[in-house]
């Protein structure tokens, strides 16, 4: 913690986790994660990609793959930043690994796990979920379709956290739960491979780029109805 110059505290530049499948990366994921970032003004906004998720039952694409259309996604956005720590460690991704290494080479920053209000329903799911709001401040954003559903021990370990302020949270590493109202975006990756299966349209529902990357590479089944 360092001081400034009338004496009060300040932390190191808070980090924003983003963790997803990105399978594929869609325009819902980058309109939040620039809503979230704007919101938290996070200068440090990571979207980390998994590489093998441990409560999926496999991935649809593989892993360089999706990480490439991450990158696509993320061209001209300088505030917006891949992380590929997940991927290039060896064995399973988990969130509560993540967060540890970058505790480690961030000990004074507040970190914020951003997740959609789908995945905070179920963070109870995650490996060692307790220790997650002990290692970072969990942001959840809005969804369509979805709302708070903390049941069990989920609530016992999240309700007491929640605060709306954001300052609170850049003045503590960890500990606090914010709900955060991002644009609503209705689209989702099973959607989206959905349609290319069938050979809907999704133009609209990937950033550029990515649909030609998806088309050249045959993902999801594309091509395989022509
Ligand atoms: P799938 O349909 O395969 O489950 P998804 O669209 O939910 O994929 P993920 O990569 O699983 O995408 O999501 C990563 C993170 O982004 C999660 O925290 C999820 O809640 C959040 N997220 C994804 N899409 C949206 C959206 N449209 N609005 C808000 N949050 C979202």
């Amino acid at each position: 913690m360092k001081r400034d110059g009338n004496g009060s505290a300040s932390r190191d530049a808070p980090i924003g986790i983003f963790g997803g499948t990105f399978d594929p990366v869609h325009r819902g994921h980058i309109q939040v994660a620039l809503d979230a970032s704007e919101a938290l003004e996070l200068d440090d906004f990571r979207l980390v990609p998994a590489g093998d998720p441990p409560h999926r039952d496999g991935t649809h694409a593989p892993v360089a793959n999706r990480v490439d259309m991450l990158r696509l996604a993320l061209r001209g956005y300088t505030g917006l930043q891949i992380d590929t720590r997940e991927v290039d460690r060896p064995g399973r991704s988990y969130m509560v690994d993540t967060l540890e290494s970058l505790r480690e080479a961030h000990p004074d920053s507040p970190l914020m796990l951003v997740l959609g209000q789908d995945a905070a329903n179920g963070l109870d799911r995650w490996h060692e979920w307790q220790r997650l709001p002990q290692l970072a401040h969990l942001v959840v954003m809005t969804r369509p379709g979805e709302r708070p559903m903390y049941g069990g021990q989920l609530g016992a370990v999240l309700n007491h956290r929640e605060t709306s302020e954001i300052d609170r949270l850049k003045a503590a590493t960890s500990g606090l739960l914010l709900h955060l109202e991002v644009s609503p975006v209705d689209i989702s990756s099973t959607e989206i491979r959905r349609r290319i299966a069938a050979g809907d349209p999704v133009v609209t529902l990937l950033p550029p780029g990515v649909l030609s990357y998806i088309e050249a590479h045959g993902l999801y089944g594309a091509g395989d109805s022509a």
